[in-house]
């Protein structure tokens, strides 16, 4: 079972990572029910969260707001309480008019989730508010475990989305696209032309050397016929050259 816990959690977080910029340290905001649940399974959010998430580094937030509406419940999830006081308080902008956790939390991950917060909840209209928001990745607890939830079909689509944002191109990309393509279809049928004119002026001179070359490697009678010739041209060099100066 924890094999495949840890299998699926580690292609939804790379899910996240790809199409949402999610990025090691993770960031966890955590809120009351998240702890009240936690504590009814006797887990240690301390040790589990960062161990579920393989990041030994993982951040463990909550808001003002949420502390302040558990606080207000009373007796009751006093244990609960007592956990989330441990997590970092992280600002929310509601320092002055308070808003409810569930609230707090949406307003938080609102514009697409910026800050790349993962939220912690059993709080099931926090969490259908947050599906609602793209690149939210939830994490919850069940069967005496903590689970992240299989990223919705509407982060899929937002994903997809980005993927075709990014590989489309912008109208004046497309216009220079086209102004490239023109050219590359013109520039052939000057081309051509270009090499006509130099075509025949580089193989007859190359051709000339070879009729040159030819009658001297003919046959082996041949060359001795040239030989002799030759010899006998140096011969009567030399003997034009020893009479003028005898
Ligand atoms: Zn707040």
């Amino acid at each position: 079972m924890k094999i495949t816990r840890h299998k699926r959690m580690k292609t939804y977080m790379k899910f996240y990572r790809n199409h949402f910029q999610f990025k090691l340290p993770y960031q966890v905001l955590i809120d009351g029910t998240f702890c009240h649940e936690a504590l009814q399974c006797k887990l240690n959010i301390k040790e589990q969260v960062p161990h579920y998430l393989e990041d030994e580094n993982v951040r463990l937030f909550t808001t003002a707001c949420v502390i302040k509406e558990i606080e207000m419940l009373g007796l009751k999830v006093y244990g609960a309480m007592h956990i989330l006081k441990q997590f970092h308080v992280r600002k929310c902008g509601h320092e002055k008019d308070s808003l409810s956790a569930s609230d707090c939390i949406t307003s938080m991950v609102a514009d697409g989730n910026p800050h790349h917060l993962i939220i912690a909840t059993t709080d099931p209209d926090l969490s259908a508010k947050c599906r609602l928001i793209s690149g939210v990745p939830l994490l919850y607890v069940k069967y005496n475990a903590v689970i992240l939830e299989k990223p919705s079909g509407m982060n899929k689509e937002v994903a997809n989305k980005k993927m075709k944002a990014s590989t489309e191109l912008s109208e004046f990309e497309k216009k220079r696209l086209e102004m490239t393509k023109k050219k590359a279809t013109s520039e052939p049928e000057d081309a051509p032309k270009k090499k006509k004119k130099k075509g025949p002026k580089q193989p007859n001179p190359l051709s000339c050397l070879k009729k040159k070359k030819k009658p001297v490697v003919a046959t082996p009678v041949e060359k001795e016929g040239v030989k002799k010739k030759r010899k006998r041209v140096r011969n009567k060099n030399k003997s034009l050259l020893k009479n003028p100066g005898e």
